[in-house]
């Protein structure tokens, strides 16, 4: 069992003061009325829509219909109906692939349509006991029980309906504790949730067991189930193949390396964001300088885990 808890509660000591940053939003979610369903077809009638929130990634069955991530609840009404465009059957399984409420704020609205959630027990736990976040100091009540996933698993789940199958994977402390992989292995499409995020630097919930090197050793995991013509659907961002999975590992571990370089050094917490080990890379992902601090504070705990 890895030492958490004294490293989390410094740090949140330490942070308490600063000023708020974008965190996980809370359940309900922004107004999305001017928001349309951009949705691509993935192939083997499976698609990756976009809202607002994580990306989604739709199956469609014979009997049904399996999702992965349902964004906020103010997205519930478009999804439904783009979904109710591929197919005029219901839907049977929402996937969270976390616990961050641009994945699972949907939850409610779609649970009391029948639709059975589905998660990582400890995403679970986390929507029922509440959490805190070390780099805001924002602490999250629980959820009502409506958002909590209906059926949980700790290390793999499959989801069957007619014709189609869904393999659910836990990787162990990587965006969160509890991220789900969803395989479709008949449509060679990979979903990743937020373990793979692009076109800014991806987010560790290092207070939620988030880790870099748990990412890395989850991308590995993605390589080494696809090919050439794998589709990968990020948590955000745009689709995806092997080859920028793969650009999006080096970037990954030049952040791990650079960072345990620093450590080694002894380099604190506020040494290492003042070397600016990301100068260059915050350049490429657009990161101002909020950004960039909070990414080098989120691989710096990482190292320290
Ligand atoms: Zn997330």
């Amino acid at each position: 069992m890895r030492n958490i808890t004294l490293g989390t509660l410094a740090i949140a000591a330490l942070l308490a003061a600063t000023p708020a940053i974008a965190q996980p939003a809370p359940p309900v979610g922004p107004d999305a009325s001017k928001i349309e369903v951009k949705v691509t077809d993935l192939g083997q009638r499976t698609y990756m829509l976009e809202g607002l929130g994580g990306n989604v990634t739709v199956a469609l069955a014979d009997d049904g219909v399996i999702m992965v991530d349902g964004q906020f609840a103010t997205m519930n009404e478009k999804l439904k109906g783009a979904i109710a465009k591929l197919s005029n059957q219901p839907i049977r399984y929402l996937v969270n692939t976390h616990y961050h409420g641009d994945h699972t704020g949907g939850n409610d609205l779609f649970g009391k349509d029948g639709v059975v959630t589905v998660s990582h027990v400890n995403v679970r736990n986390k929507l029922a006991g509440g959490w805190s976040n070390a780099l805001t100091g924002a602490k999250s009540p629980a959820l009502a029980e409506g958002f909590f996933p209906k059926q949980t698993y700790t290390d793999a789940m499959k989801l069957e309906l007619k014709g189609r199958v869904a393999q659910l994977k836990h990787t162990q402390f990587a965006h969160t504790d509890g991220d789900t992989f969803v395989h479709f292995a008949d449509a060679n499409v990979i979903s990743t949730g937020d373990v793979v995020a692009l076109g800014r630097f991806p987010t560790i919930d290092f207070s939620n067991g988030g880790n870099i090197k748990g990412m890395i050793t989850a991308v590995d995991g993605y390589l080494a189930l696809s090919n050439d013509t794998t589709k990968i659907v990020p948590g955000h961002g745009p689709l995806i193949g092997r080859k920028e999975l793969t650009e999006y590992r080096d970037f990954l571990v030049t952040a791990r390396d650079r960072m345990a370089k620093l450590v080694a050094e002894g380099k604190s917490e506020e040494e290492a964001i003042a070397a600016k080990p990301y100068a260059d890379l915050d350049v490429k992902y657009g990161a101002n300088e909020q950004a960039s601090r909070n990414w080098v504070r989120m691989v710096y705990a990482s190292m320290k885990m």
